[in-house]
């Protein structure tokens, strides 16, 4: 759970790998006035996040102005799957600038037509119509629209129920965040629309029931009726912990959609081009959704996100109605063409399989050696370390919290915690690192845990 942080500098142990310089204290003294000028002119809403000033990013690298590198361990968020800064990515953004054609509106251009198509080629029947936006909220709003918009078409004023999972992220918007399954989130809504039904996501560790009949039960406690049900969007695995619902519950619940005339929505976000070691997330479940979303991953670093799915539900709105000021912008499309490319040239996804499973294994036997991590989740490139009280399912956000800045002070890079009781360390290096770079970070990882349960166990004393 993102929080406010002691700025206070304090010496940590200097650090000189082939991958990791930590040459001052932390934070960086040199950072501060930085750090208190976005103090100063940004939102408290804005702050959480452990204090790196980044300058520059490589590959799998970030790095401050002050001669400090960190291994990456956040992908910004989810975000450079070809890695930071790839001269490829750079340099079609610089050609497309140079070309002066810096935006279109929803005019047409070769290259958002290059980009359409080249994510049409890539997905399989039948997503095969494609509609640019610019972030994953977006994507996460056009699909209630489209779902709800053809719950009207089929099934009247009625059908209008979209069905999302307990502790879900969608977004920051108005529909994402009602689709979203994190109460202190929706505080602020005083006029929850009734449409949005929440139901326990099945990962079989907080939620310990995951078979199908649970989906059912679960609509039938709320007094859902199968008929009113205009969409089911998830996470392909929910962010907060990195967990899969087991591929039997999808398939049910595919079959499910079919016979009730849903559309399933998989938001990709997080989870699209290789991050768990296929191209697409659902590719594990052995169905495909209606629609996909897509963003972060999608260019590795420029504002681009993607609906794709079923032509005749793409096409529900008339011409001139479904339009945003930067479709498509061609800067950003080069990024992604540019990004894309490198994840299938490259074959990035088999490298986040393959190197995936050494994080896991690794990750696995650190559970069994230390009871305060509850469940590790996830597959390829993103793992979640789920921190608990010893012997409980009691999330331990503390634990977590000391253990991501202490890997940060030993210049492994992470994300604040995030996911049920701010307890998870989410692990998502960009696809590219090496195996001899992840070896090292896993090692930075275990030191970190090991000194913060002994320190505290020498405090208890
Ligand atoms: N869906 C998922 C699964 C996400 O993880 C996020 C962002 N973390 C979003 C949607 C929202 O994307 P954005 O921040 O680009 O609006």
């Amino acid at each position: 759970m993102a929080r406010d942080y002691d700025l206070t500098p304090r010496p940590v142990p200097r650090v000189e790998t082939a991958f990791r310089r930590i040459a001052t204290d932390f934070p960086v003294p040199e950072s501060l006035a930085v750090l208190e000028k976005l103090y100063t002119y940004e939102p408290l809403a804005m702050r959480g996040q452990p204090p790196v000033v980044w300058d520059r990013a490589e590959g799998f690298q970030v790095y401050d102005a002050w001669g400090n590198r960190w291994i990456d361990w956040s992908s910004g968020v989810l975000i450079t799957n070809a890695g930071h800064g790839s001269r490829v990515i750079v340099d079609a953004i610089i050609r497309q600038a140079e070309s002066h054609l810096l935006t279109n509106y929803c005019f047409p251009s070769a290259i958002r037509a290059r980009l359409v198509e080249t994510l049409a080629g890539l997905l399989p029947q039948p997503l095969k119509k494609v509609f640019l936006l610019t972030t994953g909220s977006e994507t996460v709003e056009c699909a209630i629209k489209l779902c709800r918009t053809h719950g009207l078409r089929a099934g009247g004023r009625e059908k209008n129920v979209i069905i999302s999972y307990e502790k879900a992220f969608h977004g920051r918007t108005l529909g994402s965040q009602q689709a979203g399954g994190i109460p202190a989130l929706k505080e602020w809504i005083v006029n929850l629309d009734p449409g949005f039904v929440q139901i326990p996501f099945p990962d079989g560790y907080r939620t310990e029931d995951s078979t199908f009949a649970g989906f059912e039960a679960e609509l039938a406690r709320q007094d859902v009726d199968p008929r009113r049900v205009a969409g089911v969007i998830l996470e392909t695995y929910q962010g907060g912990s990195a967990a899969f619902a087991p591929p039997e519950y999808m398939q049910a619940l595919r079959e499910w959609c079919d016979l009730h005339g849903v559309l399933l929505v998989c938001d990709e976000v997080q989870a699209g081009f290789g991050r768990t070691g296929t191209l697409w997330g659902f590719e594990h479940y052995g169905i495909v959704p209606d629609l996909a979303l897509f963003g972060k991953g999608i260019s590795s670093s420029l504002p681009i996100a993607a609906v794709a799915g079923r032509p005749d539900v793409m096409d529900l709105h008339p011409a001139g109605s479904m339009t945003s000021t930067h479709t498509g912008n061609p800067v950003c499309c080069a990024a992604a063409l540019a990004s894309i490319d490198l994840v299938i040239r490259e074959n990035l996804a088999e490298n986040s399989r393959r190197l995936g499973r050494l994080l896991h294994d690794s990750l696995r036997s650190l559970a069994d050696r230390f009871p305060q991590i509850g469940c590790i989740a996830g597959k390829g490139l993103v793992a979640g370390v789920a921190c608990v009280a010893p012997g409980t399912k009691e999330p331990d956000g503390d634990l977590a919290w000391a253990v991501v800045e202490r890997c940060i002070e030993k210049g492994v890079l992470m994300f604040a915690p995030v996911g049920f009781g701010g307890a998870t360390i989410k692990i998502c290096p960009p696809l590219v690192i090496t195996e001899a770079a992840l070896t090292e970070s896993v090692g930075v990882l275990e030191e970190a845990l090991a000194e913060i349960v002994s320190s505290r166990a020498a405090a208890a004393r």
